[in-house]
């Protein structure tokens, strides 16, 4: 689709476009989609920008990925198909493993995310598999677990292992964001790329984040957006 540079939703038309190719190259699964079109509507909420609680919060996990000892990041179909090259560059910029795992479990889908990955320039990507849910050298020894865009179900089984975890989701609401111990309110195409160069920046230093506090700020933000669009009293 040629979408004008001067639509006003240019941006979230052509991150839809990138959603809508990867499903037709096999990368995302028809769930997928739907999950995508959650996350469009929680970011024109958010007001489709990167917002100072999520700056606050990509601050904190690039410090914690940062002193992790054994970082991974968890890939599914969707991002695979929206920021493969971030991924590759945060996975270098904190020498943490990438790690394909997959809610709807396809084996044909996890081939093709693996190669997709390889090609964006990952030099080694792990696997999950149906019997172990996760790789036995991958988030199964990790201490801190990236998940940008995981299901409830999965966040708590991984905070029920002891990991920590870092987590992107639109929705400040989701059992995920609620779950996960840094919540980035924010777009994965927006967010990744700055969560890389604070990766590049930071130190490993310890942080006293508070989740509790940043999703309600995430909350507060939304409103506010709410009031200044004139839809909330
Ligand atoms: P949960 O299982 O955590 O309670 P859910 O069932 O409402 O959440 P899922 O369908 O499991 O949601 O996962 C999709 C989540 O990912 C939604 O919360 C959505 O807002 C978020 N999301 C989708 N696309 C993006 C994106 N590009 N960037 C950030 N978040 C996104
Ligand atoms: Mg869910």
């Amino acid at each position: 689709m040629n979408i004008p540079k001067s639509h006003p939703r240019f941006v979230s038309l052509s991150i839809r476009e990138k959603i809508v190719k990867g499903y037709n190259d096999g990368l995302v699964a028809k769930e997928g989609l739907l999950a995508h079109g959650r996350g469009e509507a929680f970011d024109y909420l958010v007001g489709e920008k990167t917002t100072k609680t999520a700056k606050a919060a990509i601050k904190a996990a690039a410090t914690k990925l940062l002193s992790a000892q054994n970082p991974v990041i968890s890939v599914n179909g969707n991002v695979a198909a929206l920021c493969p090259k971030e991924i590759v560059q945060l996975a270098e910029a904190t020498k943490a493993n990438i790690e394909v795992n997959l809610f709807y479990y396809d084996e044909a889908r996890k081939k093709k995310i693996e190669k997709s990955l390889k090609k964006a320039g990952a030099k080694q990507v792990l696997v999950d598999s149906p019997r172990c849910i996760v790789d036995k050298d991958g988030i199964f020894v990790a201490d801190v677990v990236l998940v940008p865009l995981e299901d409830g179900d999965r966040t708590e089984a991984l905070k029920k292992m002891g990991k920590t975890v870092i987590a992107f989701d639109l929705n400040p609401l989701s059992r995920t964001a609620q779950k996960a111990d840094i919540t980035i309110v924010d777009n994965v195409t927006r967010g990744m790329r700055l969560l890389v160069s604070a990766c590049k920046k930071s130190k490993p230093t310890k942080t006293n984040f508070n989740n509790r506090r940043a999703l309600s700020s995430a909350v507060s933000e939304i409103k506010n957006n709410l009031r200044r669009r004139g839809s909330l009293a």
